[in-house]
């Protein structure tokens, strides 16, 4: 049992966020077994086999990062200078091309780590690399640093890396069997799940989009889509068919409360009446948008409308790190600078986005609907005990009038102390205990040196 003592409860449910007095969380396996105002009751520090002292410290529901691609740890600053179809095509593809499966799990477990200490307990990742070792890699990363992962299984059926529709449904069908089904010998549905993930519109065909979707569907499993990124991704499916990205998927029926939009940001005030009328999520990723140079998604008319906003930091390809913290700060500066208002989007609506409605991602909706209890983003007794602790007794956080300002505001991943996941302490002060963090650094170093010769690639933006 841990008892965490002293610390500022933060949830975004709380109205009071920002004036909460100390408070106690007790976990018990791996659920929070009991959590309160003020002093912990004696009973709870007796029994305790590790007492954490959060005093200073916030302690929220564990964040979830809600996009991004692993596989790009290896391909940071790589291409500061281009805008997303060139910088997918010029490099993102080909050095993605060139990677083996053992490049591809030491770019996760990097890319893990790094979202473990910006406080991440859950990670949306997207993946599209030909290969099944490829795609194991990234679970068996996840599996290794106990960070939980949605492993969206990217394809595409268009252009000249399309997979004939037969074989990613068979693709699919596998990692489902041997990472998500609860039948599965090696399964961990509390840590590893599996969603659809279509690269992108004009990258699909219907009738792949629907059949894959129907699959999805039968399993209670999510899709996860880049869409409406770029203008020209538009321009490109209005010129195939006359519709844009949310036209799309709605003529197609394949926009529901199972459909995660990644992006979004060039949607209509109709596109956004239909993305709130089906209870879809969107994935703000404002750091990446800003670095490719996209565009700043409507998120303030999405809040006004009741769409549930998660945040990513997508790919370190288009960020270039994993901190959701930054990524918060620079999200609620975009908003304001975009909108023209100060108050466009709040600090509790950031906090919510990285918590509560990063949770949505991660909810299977087949299991919601036989009330298991699987609930993240939340302090509450009987959740699954994903927390992170953030230390604001430092020069830059302090003084802290408010818990929600300082850490949209003022903390960074830096400034995260520890992080539990399913009772698991994963980052323990500052120090990573499941896997040689050093070890790992060195490793990584090698493989990617020599993935950049492979690839040929040896300048950033020649
Ligand atoms: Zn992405």
């Amino acid at each position: 049992m841990i008892l965490i003592e002293h610390g500022a409860l933060v949830t975004a449910m709380d109205e009071r966020l920002g004036e909460l007095a100390s408070g106690y969380v007790v976990v018990e396996g791996d659920r929070i077994a009991a959590i309160g105002a003020g002093d912990a009751p004696d009973e709870w520090r007796q029994r305790a086999a590790r007492v954490i002292d959060a005093r200073h410290m916030a302690v929220l529901p564990g964040l979830v990062n809600g996009h991004t691609h692993l596989s790009q740890t290896f391909l940071r600053g790589l291409a500061d200078g281009r805008p997303l179809i060139r910088w997918l095509k010029e490099v993102i593809w080909p050095a993605q091309a060139a990677m083996t499966p053992e490049d591809q799990y030491l770019a996760a477990l990097l890319g893990l780590v790094e979202n473990l200490r910006c406080g991440a307990t859950t990670v949306v990742q997207h993946h599209k690399l030909s290969g099944r070792g490829h795609m194991d890699a990234a679970a068996r990363a996840a599996a290794r640093v106990g960070v939980r992962m949605l492993l969206a299984r990217g394809w595409v059926d268009l252009g000249p890396t399309g997979e004939p529709l037969d074989t990613i449904l068979a693709e699919m069908q596998r990692l489902y069997e041997t990472w998500h089904n609860p039948q599965s010998a090696i399964c961990n549905l509390q840590s590893i799940r599996i969603a659809s993930g279509p690269l992108a519109p004009w990258r699909c065909s219907d009738a792949a989009m629907r059949r894959i979707t129907a699959w999805a569907r039968a399993r209670g499993l999510p899709t996860h889509i880049h869409v409406a990124e770029a203008q020209d991704e538009i321009d490109l499916m209005l010129t195939r068919c006359g519709k844009r990205h949310i036209e799309w998927l709605a003529d197609l029926d394949c926009l529901g409360p199972d459909t995660q939009l990644v992006h979004a940001v060039h949607v209509t005030d109709a596109e956004l009446d239909l993305i709130a009328q089906s209870g879809a999520t969107v994935v703000y990723c404002p750091t990446s948008n800003m670095y490719l140079a996209s565009g700043a998604a409507p998120v303030r008319k999405m809040l006004e409308r009741g769409i549930p906003v998660a945040l990513g930091t997508d790919g370190s390809g288009s960020n270039n790190s994993q901190d959701l913290l930054e990524c918060a700060k620079i999200g609620a500066l975009l908003a304001k600078h975009a909108t023209g208002d100060a108050q466009a989007v709040l600090p509790e609506d950031l906090i919510r986005m990285m918590t509560e409605s990063g949770a949505r991602l991660w909810a299977n909706q087949k299991l919601a609907k036989r009330k298991t209890q699987d609930a993240i983003g939340t302090l509450k007794i009987g959740a699954l005990a994903d927390l992170t602790l953030i230390n604001l007794n430092n020069a830059r956080c302090q003084p802290v009038h408010s818990a929600a300002s300082a850490l949209v505001y003022n903390a960074s991943g830096a400034d995260v102390h520890t992080v539990i996941v399913g009772g698991e302490i994963l980052l323990d002060a500052g120090r990573v205990t499941m896997l040689d963090e050093a070890a790992l650094l060195e490793e990584c170093r090698h493989a990617a040196n020599a993935l950049m010769r492979r690839a040929e690639i040896r300048f950033p933006d020649s």
